[in-house]
């Protein structure tokens, strides 16, 4: 089978290595459909780790199961979270799934024509894709995901004024979930496409994000935003994230500066204003059924950020596109089909 080997986004090698056979315990699944996120060009972030196999927004079907599994069988069409919780710590006892530790494994990437499913992933961390959802757009279960938890820590309701900064995959899905919710949405980017893509996607206004956003922001809604998900990694953003809440308001940190980067917090003013920054990085099981729902349901449609689907040999364009990130929105490795569109 072929899997693709990432070194960092200019260095990506299509290897052949042999099938797996599922263990007892294991299953083998095709890869059908496995979404590029934004995180896999994080070079800051994946280096660590590589050469790697990347590849986490997986719809596959089951091939092959061991003589132990009797969930699944060939034939049916499944997501496979990337990384599972115990269940049993504090941490997942307390809803903080994404800071259990206790799980080791990871699942291998799906930017390869086969992925050998390890028995905590079969027990754990496969979903069964009701026939509503397709494959293409099971690659929005796990991104969905995040949103859903990040807007669930930021307590947002209806007819907050929420301002998402970065309109790549992740600020769009932002825009769509709270679109849904009754917010009032402020999108703001650097790239005039993104903008387009913001304001068709439900944004109520978008604001250049060279601009002054802050009085941009005020002059047009009237105040600060209640709620500000930072969705873009540049220190620029976060000082616009920091300059554009409202008292009482909360700052969502989506996405980060790299490690090297020093940010100043202006906890005096924040202490005053009584504004909460919180985190959120990647999410837990009810995050992903409720996804799951929220797609099968059509409540929020897909489709519509799907810019590229590419085969595997041609993953190397599908980074590219990524990190330039001007014409993509959501690219699409296909590792079982031959033809790019
Ligand atoms: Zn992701
Ligand atoms: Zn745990």
């Amino acid at each position: 089978m072929k899997v693709s080997y990432w070194y960092n986004n200019r260095d990506i090698r299509i290897q052949e290595v042999p099938t797996p056979v599922p263990g007892p315990k294991e299953m083998l699944i095709r890869v059908i459909s496995c979404g590029i996120c934004g995180s896999d060009i994080v070079e800051w972030y994946r280096l660590p780790r590589a050469p790697l196999v990347q590849g986490h927004e997986i719809g596959a079907e089951v091939v092959a199961v061991g003589n132990f599994v009797n969930k699944y069988s060939p034939g049916d069409r499944v997501f496979i979270a990337p990384k599972v919780p115990c269940m049993k710590c504090s941490y997942c006892a307390n809803g903080h799934y994404p800071q259990c530790t206790e799980v080791k494994e990871r699942l291998p990437g799906g930017f390869a024509e086969y992925i050998l499913v390890p028995e905590i992933f079969v027990e754990n961390g496969t979903y069964l894709l009701p026939e509503k959802i397709s494959y293409d757009q099971s690659t929005f279960i796990e991104p969905l995901a995040c949103v859903v938890r990040a807007e669930r820590l930021a307590g947002v309701k209806k007819d907050h004024s929420l301002l998402v900064i970065g309109c790549g995959m992740s600020g769009l899905l932002h825009i769509k979930l709270a679109r849904t919710k009754g917010c009032k949405i402020i999108a703001a980017d650097i790239h005039k496409t993104k903008l387009e893509f913001a304001a068709r996607m439900g944004a109520d206004m978008v604001i250049n994000a060279k601009d002054d956003v802050a009085s941009r922001l005020v002059a047009q809604n009237g105040k600060k935003a209640d709620v500000v998900f930072l969705c873009a990694a540049a220190t620029s953003a976060m000082e616009q994230a920091w300059s554009c809440v409202d008292k009482g308001g909360v700052i969502i940190l989506f996405t980060v500066p790299g490690p090297d980067q020093n940010v100043v917090v202006p906890v005096n003013d924040f202490w005053m204003k009584e504004i909460t920054i919180r985190t959120s990085y990647y999410c837990g099981p009810p995050d992903i059924i409720e996804a799951m729902k929220i797609i099968g349901e059509g409540l929020i449609t897909v489709d519509d950020l799907i810019t590229h689907r590419l085969c595997l040999t041609d993953i190397a364009y599908g980074f590219q596109l990524v990190t330039d990130g001007r014409e993509s929105i959501k690219v699409i490795i296909k590792p079982n089909e031959n033809v790019s569109a």
